[in-house]
């Protein structure tokens, strides 16, 4: 039995939702104290519940503490099951996120699977669906796995009602890479997300963007849905690489002027740009658990954040696995180590 302090490092959702993927892939139990002890709210909210059970109905486990608020969970996983599923959040918590924590570990499943998540598919503080579609997957692809994410429905927090839906094949085990270098770059582009907010919010967040980064023309797009798709506003920029794709967002709010939505925005895709890093830090957080599984490869990043150190502390409590992160200048290096890879018939035991 694996014992987790919750309250360890950045002590949020992350060391929940890391500990039951690698549950239900290795088969160690594993008992968390104080969930997520260190937010305002501490235990578990709608979109780490909606993360349990699905874990729990994926591979059959043995769940104690799965209600709201719950501050410990022991989970005793069985072998994972593949197959056709739906979870409702319930909610406008984020699909993705309970997305990242079942896709895993399908991927070590003896069959295809369809999973449909209903929730927040654009949510503050999670991965927008764009972000794993356009860089999250396309690493994945490149180390073996078949996953193909779709968004039925935008669902914008707060009022939620979005639809994902993913389908992933099996995969006989991830394969390390080294993604150090991004390659030349191929395009730039921003989009303004826009459901029942006024069109004059979209062209602003939009001129920041020229503005600040030069981009122009077709590069600058407004995406405008139905009014019933909102309030909601998201702003995107993404730079696709020879080897990897950027992707970055930046939330609108009925307090923060369009302008400074865009000046976020653009702060943050300079520092990417400048650091010459692969991936940015909310990417990095979403490859260190594949590259762990394929027990090896090494990726650079414009940030290491505390996140990151507590998810790497995390996956090492699971599986034979060592991370160094290691600066050079306004990038670092993640280089994973491991004694042995993850392959699906271990998984399966
Ligand atoms: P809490 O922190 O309240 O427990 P949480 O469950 O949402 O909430 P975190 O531990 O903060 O958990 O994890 C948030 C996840 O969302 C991380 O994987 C992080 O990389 C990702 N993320 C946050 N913001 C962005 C963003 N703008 N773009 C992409 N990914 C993001």
């Amino acid at each position: 039995m694996i014992e987790i302090d919750g309250s360890e490092g950045e002590g949020g959702g992350q060391v929940l939702r890391t500990a039951l993927t690698l549950s239900m892939i290795t088969g160690q139990p594993f008992r968390i104290v104080r969930i997520r002890a260190r937010r305002i709210k501490p235990g578990l909210m709608r979109q780490h519940l909606a993360a349990v059970q699905a874990a729990a109905a994926i591979s059959g486990a043995e769940v104690t503490g799965a209600q709201i608020g719950s501050t410990e969970l022991l989970f005793q996983p069985q072998a994972i099951r593949g197959g056709d599923y739906t979870f409702a959040i319930g909610s406008a918590g984020s699909c993705t996120l309970v997305l990242q924590t079942i896709l895993p570990a399908l991927l070590f499943a003896p069959v295809a699977s369809t999973v449909r998540i209903s929730g927040g598919t654009h949510n503050p503080l999670a991965p927008p669906a764009p972000f794993l579609q356009r860089a999250y997957l396309p690493v994945l692809h490149q180390m073996g796995a078949d996953v193909v994410l779709d968004v039925e429905r935008v669902g914008f927090y707060p009022a939620g009602g979005g639809v994902l839906v993913a389908r992933v094949a099996p995969c006989a085990g991830l394969a390390p890479v080294e993604l150090c270098e991004r390659g030349a770059r191929s395009a730039g582009y921003a989009e303004s997300v826009i459901a029942g907010v006024p069109l004059d919010v979209a062209t602003r967040e939009l001129e920041g963007v020229s503005s600040g980064l030069g981009w122009t023309g077709d590069d600058l797009r407004v995406v405008r849905l139905a009014p019933e798709y909102g309030p909601g506003n998201v702003l995107l920029a993404t730079i696709v690489y020879e080897h990897v794709t950027a992707v970055f967002a930046g939330f609108g709010e009925k307090s923060v002027r369009a302008e400074a939505v865009a000046k976020a925005l653009v702060g943050r895709v300079r520092r990417y740009i400048a650091s010459g890093a692969v991936a940015d830090e909310y990417l990095a957080d979403q490859l260190m658990l594949p590259f762990a599984l394929a027990g090896g490869g090494t990726f650079t990043v414009d940030k290491v954040s505390q996140h990151a150190l507590t998810n790497a502390s995390i996956i090492e409590r699971f599986l034979p696995v060592r991370f160094a992160f290691t600066q050079h200048g306004a990038r670092s290096t993640c280089a994973v180590t491991s004694a042995c890879p993850v392959s699906s018939a271990q998984a399966a035991e």
